[in-house]
């Protein structure tokens, strides 16, 4: 995945934007952030809209009966009581943003981390401190 993102990068050094092969290469782009195949944290999960509580980091099902993703113990799942037992384990951040689209699941693009009362002026999922303000 990573040679592909190299190559797409390549190809908008040569070609202009607007031509077919610049349009493929930066849709490409658009679809695999840097990031993708990046291990998924809590930090990072927070920073693009999940919830918190005691418990766990997770997403809620936008749908009632659709499953929802969970992160727990340094691993993030999709989770659904009715499907107990049966558990898929989410490795990058990538399957996360492709899961989260497959269900419906809205992720921010703005940084959520800081506290009510700041904003962050960084794209959701930063790597490296915020940059935070007073709202
Ligand atoms: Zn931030």
């Amino acid at each position: 995945m990573n040679n592909l993102r190299e190559d797409a990068e390549l190809v908008l050094l040569h070609v202009e934007d607007d031509t077919a092969a610049g349009r493929l290469a930066k849709a490409y782009l658009a679809d695999h952030p840097a990031d993708d195949d990046e291990p998924v944290t809590e930090e990072w999960l927070c920073s693009v809209g999940a919830k918190k509580d005691d418990v766990s980091v997770f997403f809620p099902s936008p749908i009632q009966g659709v499953p929802a993703i969970e992160f727990s113990k340094e691993q993030a799942w999709l989770t659904n009581e009715d499907y107990a037992g049966v558990e898929i384990k989410l490795k990058t951040r990538g399957d996360v943003r492709r899961l989260c689209a497959a269900l419906g699941i809205e992720m921010k693009s703005v940084c959520q981390v800081p506290p009510k009362g700041w904003r962050c002026t960084r794209q959701a999922g930063h790597e490296g401190p915020c940059a935070a303000l007073p709202d």
